[in-house]
Order: structure tokens, then sequence, then C-alpha cells
């Protein structure tokens, strides 16, 4: 039986609409349990300045349908050194915090990673991210939001796209993985998107132009991720540009619009589902570990291999994408 009595929970790096439902639920599931809660604000930052505040089940009260996160977040460079780990290790001794759960994506783990190796203190992860780029999780908290905002905004885009015979380049996140733009695609009825994971391989922008455009539209909707591999949307507009002057080429940049909003049904189930995993896998003397979901069923994830190893796309989802847009 573990010896924890007192549960630290922080957020950190970029917010992602369902923080606050796991926040809720790690606070939650740790009261149930008899353990204590502090939370800390502004993620690493936060634990170095010593802003910490004990938390009941109340400080959680209507939450759940809050984007953002209340704990809100911080980018914080003296976490990467030695020196500023002391000082939160200090400062978790301090507050007698026995363990941690920080919610985050792929920089926030790596930094619990180092920490919890270095001062052998317990920390279990959670996935909040809209990316969904962190491996051996199904899904992250977060992504299922942003891509609902990005079908809508396409849907939106694509009433003027089709008033016009233009072609419209929509560049969304996911700094570095293509699966909001993959199924962003999918799910708006676009003709194709430009992700990073292939972009190594071949033209994507030149395989989708020659693929020609169905003559009997009237417009053209390609997702791109952002990405220093294409340029994002701006590279690939200007390549049109130059490459296939004949397009009539659009660029819109969804932005943090991206990150805002409630969130829907399935990122509030999945971060109720991870926050109370994270406190039941503490109590069961796991550290270093994400919570993950896969085939809907709970699953431990070493921190070596989340942060490690590249979440591969699903190409069938591609194949789908290029006979649906015929
Ligand atoms: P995200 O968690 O969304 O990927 P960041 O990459 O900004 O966001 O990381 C969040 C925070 O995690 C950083 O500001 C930093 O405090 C901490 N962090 C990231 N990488 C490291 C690292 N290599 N060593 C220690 N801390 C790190």
């Amino acid at each position: 039986m573990s010896n924890i009595k007192c549960i630290g929970i922080l957020t950190s790096g970029g917010d992602a609409p369902g923080m606050n439902a796991a926040i809720r639920a790690v606070t939650r599931a740790a009261i149930f349990n008899g353990i204590a809660v502090k939370a800390i604000y502004r993620g690493y930052k936060g634990l170095i300045t010593g802003e910490i505040v004990p938390f009941k089940t109340e400080n959680v009260s209507n939450i759940i349908q809050q984007g953002g996160t209340i704990l809100k977040t911080a980018r914080c460079m003296e976490f990467k050194t030695p020196e500023g780990r002391v000082l939160a290790h200090n400062r978790l001794v301090e507050e007698g915090i026995d363990a941690l759960v920080t919610i985050g994506g792929d920089g926030t783990l790596t930094g619990a990673r180092i920490f919890a190796q270095e001062h052998n203190f317990p920390i279990v992860g959670v996935p909040g991210t809209i990316d969904n780029d962190l491996f051996g999780t199904d899904l992250t908290i977060g992504y299922d939001t942003a891509l609902n905002t990005i079908m809508e905004a396409v849907d939106k885009i694509r009433d003027t796209a089709s008033s016009h015979d233009r072609l419209f380049f929509i560049e969304v996140m996911g700094r570095d993985a293509g699966f909001l733009a993959l199924n962003g695609a999918i799910a708006s009825g676009a003709e194709a998107a430009i992700i990073p994971e292939i972009a190594l391989e071949k033209d994507q922008l030149a395989e989708t132009i020659e693929n020609g455009f169905r003559k009997s539209k009237n417009s053209s909707i390609v997702l791109v991720a952002e990405s220093d591999e294409t340029g994002g949307a701006m590279g690939v507009a200007e390549r049109v540009k130059t490459e296939y002057p004949q397009f009539d080429v659009r660029v819109t940049i969804l932005g943090h619009i991206q990150r805002g909003g409630s969130p829907t049904a399935q990122d509030r189930i999945l971060a109720s589902r991870m926050g109370a995993a994270a406190v039941d896998a503490l109590l069961d003397d796991q550290r270093n570990v994400m919570i993950g979901v896969q085939n809907d069923q709970i699953t431990y994830v070493p921190f070596s291999k989340a942060i490690k190893i590249d979440k591969p796309i699903n190409r069938e989802l591609l194949n789908t994408l290029r006979i649906l847009s015929i």
C-alpha cells in the first residue's frame, strides 16, 4: 500500500480543452481516497516560486465544461536547469507533497521524467495536448475538441470558398504531427492534407495538384499541418504561386482558436478517466508513467516511451482521404 498522503497537481506547456476536467478528476479521486491535494499554479514555474494552494472538492466545482486551465500554465526555462529543479524539489518537501500529477504535452513529460529520476520523486503524467502526438495513447486530452473546432471552421470557410473558384490552404496546429490535419481533412471533406510525417517521402503538393481537383467542384480545400518541413500553409501557397500560377490561392491560419472552447463529451470523459487513473497509479506505487488509453482500456506508458517514440500516423486514413476526395 502506498504511503502517499498529499498529491500535487499542475498543468504545464500548451493548454488544451479538457485540462480542467482532468484537474477535477485528480482532485476528487485523491480526496475520495483520503489523500490531500495541493494545486500548483503556472506549471513548473509556480512549483519553483511556490504558487501552491490546498484544494478541496469545491475548488474544482463547475469547471468540467471550461476550456483552458484554471491552474494556468507557463513555460519555465529555470526548470530545464538542475539548479531550478533543486528549488522545485525543496518546495515540494516544504509543502509536504509526496507525489505529483503533471498534465501537459511532450515537454511537460520530458521535464517530469528528468525531475523524477534526479530526485527519486513519484510522478504520473496525464497527456494534455491538442496535438495527439504522444506515443502509447490512442488519444490525448484536447485533441477531439480541437478537431471539432477545425471541422466547424472549415465548414464556414467552405461556404465562402465555394462562392469563388479558389484553392484554400488552411493551416492547423499539430507541431510536427499531422493528426489534426489528416483527421480534420476527413471530417470536413477537404481534398487533401499535407502533413509532416509524409513530407520527406514525397512531394504532397505536387501529388495533390497532379491528381487534379475534381472538375465539378468549384473550390478546393487542403489542410496543412504547421511544420518547418513544408513551411506550413504559407510555404505551400508560395510554392503554388510560382509553380502552379493558374490557381487562385488563399491561405487561412486557424491559430489559437484551435486551443479554446468548451471540451467535447469525449474529451471530458477521457480527462475524467485519465485523472482518476493517475491517482490509482500513484496508489499502486506506479511512477514515471504516463496514463494512456488504448482500445478503450487505461494503460501505463513509461515516460521514456511516451516521449521518445514517434507516434505513427495511420496510413489507412491517408488512403481514405484520397479515395473520398475524387
Ligand atoms: P508541452 O508540454 O505542451 O510540450 P513545452 O515543450 O513548452 O510544452 O514544455 C513545458 C515545460 O516543460 C517547459 O517550459 C519546461 O519547464 C519543461 N520542460 C520541457 N523540456 C524540458 C527538459 N528537457 N528538461 C526539463 N524541463 C523541461
